[in-house]
């Protein structure tokens, strides 16, 4: 397909801005340039937080009402322009345009929760009189925005991971700052500009484009920031907490998420959706299913199943209402996870069907018998590649799908009421999908893992309560 290329400009305290230099933006399918966007500076992104600063007294002064009629705006203009949204997703990305489009979806009831939670920003009363001598206290507590948030965002959902954070954001009155991955940043901007449209003041948004490496740190460590809501990998997230000093922090992080398969559960629908949830995105979903654990006295027919399904996955053009997968986000990626799952059949692994890479698009693919020594074991592959291992019993399934430094979702097939809620005390995870699996989520549930995973949830009513504090009031009468 080709573009015209027209050179987007970044939103930057309530301006559209552009830079002489740039950052190609290119479809992963073709290596095309679809657009270009700023390389913002270090100094812009002072200007943004000095802008924020600003914003940030707008936000919280602005009533409930205005906060939620702008979110709604919002959602609305999205809501009518679904197209444009998808296929800047599908082009920027590497989802398929089906996948887009349950994304903008996704996007706009993400915003609509928030418009709604906005109201709903409580505070309780206390009972001050609990403690003798305080007979005379009367009082309670609210909750008020923290102030500025900084905003560092995946490449993987580029419109609804922003929209978690902006929609809660200013639902509960703060300012924020987006930075974009930088090889998504144009669904970002397509959200800047439906607020800024909606009537958002000045100030109280910018997503400033830029390497991260860049102008990360400005924001990370800046102290007017009070809160930085990181969604990535374990690697930048720990860098950035090492870096960010008195603030607030909200980590999204990766994972190898486990689903755990029983004798007793329906095959045919746990193969199903443990594929696509296993090659949702090309894989690349911090959700996706990794590692499958089939009690043994069913792992033949599962995995006879599960590889026949794999091969009827249809690869191909991102654009296609046909594809049911397209490319990984870069060349560069695509050879990684070549380099690891070749890593894995060279130590001894066994390649049930996939392992081929064409440029940035990688098969379907299903490995047995993958010794605990490869990287793919323990660490999180982001990519089409999928796990099955055959085991006796629960016990020793929750014991494996446990022994990893991650621990975001998990998904267990059975119809064994005892055993559902045995995986579901004992599996170290922020959230368990019993006949489903991982790859499971709806935009106001409580979202977020543990270990590895991350710190702190989102999901809109759990991020507002990470974006605001309490005040406690007391009069004495
Ligand atoms: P990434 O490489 O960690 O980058 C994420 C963001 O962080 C990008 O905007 C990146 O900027 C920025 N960044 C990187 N290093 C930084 C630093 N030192 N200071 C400030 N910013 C920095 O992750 P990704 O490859 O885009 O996304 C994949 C990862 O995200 C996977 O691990 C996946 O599991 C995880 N993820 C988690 C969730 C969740 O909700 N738990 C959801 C989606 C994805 P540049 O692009 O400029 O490098």
């Amino acid at each position: 397909m080709t573009t015209q290329v027209s050179g987007r400009k970044m939103y930057l305290a309530g301006k559209w801005v552009s830079r002489d230099r740039t950052i190609p933006v290119y479809d992963p399918q073709d290596h095309s340039i679809i657009d270009t966007v700023p390389a913002a500076t270090k100094e812009d992104m002072l200007q943004a937080i000095e802008a924020a600063k600003i914003g940030a007294k707008a936000a919280a002064n602005m009533p409930v009402h205005e906060r939620m009629a702008i979110i709604q705006k919002a959602a609305d203009y999205i809501e009518e322009r679904k197209e444009l949204f998808a296929r800047t997703i599908s082009r920027e990305g590497s989802k398929t345009i089906r996948e887009a489009y349950k994304e903008v979806k996704r996007c706009i009831e993400t915003l609509r929760i928030s418009s709604e939670e906005a109201r709903r920003i409580q505070g309780e009363t206390i009972s001050f009189d609990q403690m003798p001598g305080s007979e005379n206290r009367v009082g309670y507590y609210y909750r008020f925005p923290i102030g500025i948030i900084g905003a560092i965002t995946p490449f993987n959902d580029p419109l609804n991971l922003v929209a978690h954070k902006v929609g809660p954001a200013i639902a509960s009155g703060n300012a924020i700052i987006v930075k974009p991955a930088t090889v998504t940043p144009l669904s970002s901007l397509l959200l800047a500009e439906a607020f800024a449209r909606a009537g958002l003041p000045s100030n109280v948004l910018s997503v400033v484009t830029g390497y991260g490496n860049e102008i990360g740190d400005v924001l990370v460590t800046h102290p007017a920031v009070r809160m930085i809501s990181f969604t990535g990998g374990l690697e930048a997230g720990e860098e950035i907490i090492r870096k960010a000093g008195m603030k607030k922090i909200g980590m999204e992080l990766g994972s190898n998420s486990p689903v755990i398969v029983l004798e007793d559960a329906d095959l045919r629908e746990a193969v199903e959706s443990a594929v696509s949830g296993a090659f949702w995105a090309a894989g690349q979903n911090c959700l996706g299913v990794q590692r499958i654990y089939v009690q043994e006295s069913v792992m033949d027919e599962f995995q006879q199943a599960f590889v026949e399904r794999t091969r009827s996955y249809r690869v191909g053009d991102k654009q296609s209402e046909l594809t049911d997968m397209g490319p990984l986000i870069t060349e560069k990626e695509a050879i990684r996870v070549e380099h690891l799952v070749n890593e894995a059949i060279e130590k001894g692994a066994v390649l049930l069907t996939g392992g081929e890479r064409n440029g940035a698009f990688y098969s379907p693919t299903v490995l047995i018998n993958v010794p605990d020594d490869c990287t793919i074991a323990k660490e999180e592959i982001f990519g089409p590649v999928v796990l099955l291992y055959s085991v006796p019993d629960l016990d020793t399934a929750i014991q494996e799908a446990n022994d990893v430094n991650y621990g975001l979702q998990a998904g267990i097939f059975t119809n064994n009421i005892e055993k559902a809620f045995r995986a579901i005390k004992q599996m170290d995870v922020g959230g368990i999908m019993v006949n489903d699996s991982s790859d499971y989520r709806i935009d106001s549930m409580p979202f977020g893992g543990v270990k590895g995973s991350g710190l702190g949830r989102e999901g809109i009513k759990f991020a507002i309560q990470e974006m605001t504090e309490p005040k406690v009031v007391c009069f004495k009468l």
